[in-house]
């Protein structure tokens, strides 16, 4: 039997997840980890998980509440001292662990990911190498991070700093990237620095952050270090945030959600890695047969579910014809399908909210006169109704929400400008400034436009997602798109305090 509950508003990504009083049909029937006990918690709903390429059920997951987060927090506060008496070698030492694991459950966990997420084959393999990555950087950064001995006046005085680790982190993260985005950003440096976690999983996701849960707590994870609770954000993300017992919180996710978790965490040390809308700037002098395959690269894979996916592309006006037409042939090469199909190379959306978003975008160009050269909507003839085509939007007005706001979909909206005071004046018409791209021959434009473009990361003659997880990534300041940075030994620092200590060595 499934009861459809509707004691509280629920936010927008539980929409179209169905919730019941039991699991029910086939599927995995996930638990939470709590101090190293699998448990169900104690709500009695479980949301139901479908597959957005099939609609096949994959399976349940407990759907938790804050009671289960306060038991989570004790036990992570429980594994702190532990986990800091290890020594910063062992610990490392348990990350190339970690690692070891996730590689040697690739050919089980990619299938999962695909199924769960949306996402290509290739792709879904792609991202559990990063999740494995993501224990091995943050393993071998923490042993070379060195701390530095600080100069003083007094010469009785020796004084030096050292890393501790925050304590108890409150981790919650999105569905896009649901297992290498976790490893690389939090659960890696976590355990590397010596933080306890309680992490929220995205719902739609949980699957296969519950199955990376057990391969992980398998490989030798101490009791409490890892504590999983699914659930819906709005209520264990929430009561995480707000914990007295979590002190500091690493969030990825939209920004509406970000300043949500500002306001209700506010005072704790907040990582906030948010939405983004990068504007891809191809000059007058680009080479735009390249600019073209990397923006098609970075607009369409994952279905554009990328928070520094190629969003918009700012196009000088002399290329504006070639390169569209590049574009519509890259696009039309899009193999749409079943993610587990060999030769799909883009699935579906992953959720309903997201799939309507572009639509309500789409229809918010056209309104304003925009022509829509391929694509613009729902592709027929799949199995579910979240597959969206290869979309290329030409004439876009600059008040465009396909301009303005995050999209998070398979859509290249292209704009043009006459001169390079053009391109910066209409990169600036969105508040995110997470990632950006510039196509040029010229050096000196490439170090200009970095310098001027809003973003944390700003790549040159590559599409604007390029990434790799040891190199700093986040917002740039004045913008909507975060605090603090992610990458390598940015993460591990931003997971540690720095504490001075000072000795008189006169008496
Ligand atoms: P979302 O904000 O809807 O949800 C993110 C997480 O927050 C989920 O786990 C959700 O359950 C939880 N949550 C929801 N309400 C909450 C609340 N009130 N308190 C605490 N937690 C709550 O985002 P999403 O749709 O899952 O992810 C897509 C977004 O993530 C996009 O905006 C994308 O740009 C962003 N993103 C950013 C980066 C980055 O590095 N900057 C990387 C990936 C994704």
């Amino acid at each position: 039997m499934t009861v459809q509950f509707s004691t509280r508003p629920e936010g927008p990504h539980l929409r179209g997840i169905a919730i019941d009083a039991k699991p029910s049909g086939d599927g995995v029937v996930a638990q939470h980890l709590i101090g190293g006990i699998w448990e169900d918690g104690g709500s009695g709903r479980f949301l139901r998980i479908d597959s957005p390429a099939t609609g096949e059920r994959l399976g349940h997951v407990p759907m938790g509440t804050a009671s289960d987060i306060d038991r989570a927090v004790a036990a992570a506060e429980d594994a702190r001292d532990g986990l800091v008496a290890m020594g910063t070698f062992a610990r490392a030492a348990l990350c190339m662990d970690m690692a070891a694991a996730i590689d040697a459950a690739a050919d089980e966990l990619a299938p999962l990911l695909s199924l769960e997420q949306g996402k290509p084959l290739a792709e879904a393999r792609a991202e559990v190498g990063g999740a494995a990555l993501g224990f091995r950087n943050a393993a071998e950064q923490i042993k070379w991070l060195e701390t530095g001995v600080i100069p003083v006046a007094d010469p009785a005085k020796r004084a030096h700093s050292f890393l501790q680790p925050k304590g108890v982190f409150g981790i919650i993260t999105p569905w896009n990237f649901p297992l290498g985005l976790p490893c690389m950003y939090y659960l890696g440096p976590a355990l590397a620095t010596g933080n306890a976690v309680v992490w929220v999983p995205a719902p739609s996701t949980s699957l296969v952050a519950y199955r990376l849960a057990q391969l992980l707590v398998g490989a030798g994870m101490p009791e409490g270090a890892l504590n999983l609770v699914t659930g819906d954000g709005a209520e264990v993300g929430d009561a995480t945030v707000v914990h007295p017992g979590v002190h500091a919180i690493g969030f990825t996710g939209s920004t509406a959600t970000g300043m949500t978790i500002a306001r209700r965490g506010a005072g704790k040390p907040l990582l906030l890695e948010l939405g983004g809308n990068g504007p891809t700037v191809v000059l007058e002098d680009a080479d735009v047969e390249l600019a073209a395959a990397r923006v098609a690269a970075g607009a369409f894979g994952n279905a554009g579910q990328i928070c520094t996916a190629t969003e918009r592309v700012l196009v000088h006006q002399s290329l504006h014809d070639r390169f569209v037409e590049l574009l519509a042939r890259a696009a039309g090469e899009v193999r749409l399908g079943h993610p587990l199909e060999p030769g799909t190379t883009m699935g579906p959306l992953n959720n309903a909210a997201s799939f309507d978003k572009m639509l309500s975008h789409m229809d918010d160009a056209r309104a304003r006169g925009a022509q829509v050269l391929a694509g613009g909507g729902t592709a027929q003839g799949l199995p579910t109704n979240l597959y969206f085509q290869p979309t290329i939007v030409t004439g876009l007005d600059a008040d465009s929400l396909l301009n303005r706001e995050e999209s998070f979909g398979p859509v290249v909206p292209v704009l043009t400008f006459a001169d390079e005071a053009e391109a910066l004046r209409l990169a600036a018409t969105s508040p995110y400034g997470l990632s950006a791209a510039v196509f040029t021959r010229s050096i000196t434009a490439a170090y200009r436009l970095t310098e001027k473009l809003r973003a944390g990361i700003v790549n040159i003659n590559e599409m604007s997602s390029y990434w790799e997880p040891h190199v700093p990534a986040g917002g740039a300041s004045g913008t909507q798109s975060g605090l603090g940075r992610t990458g390598g030994r940015h993460t591990l620092m931003e997971m540690c305090d720095l504490k001075t200590m000072v000795v008189d060595i006169a008496v």
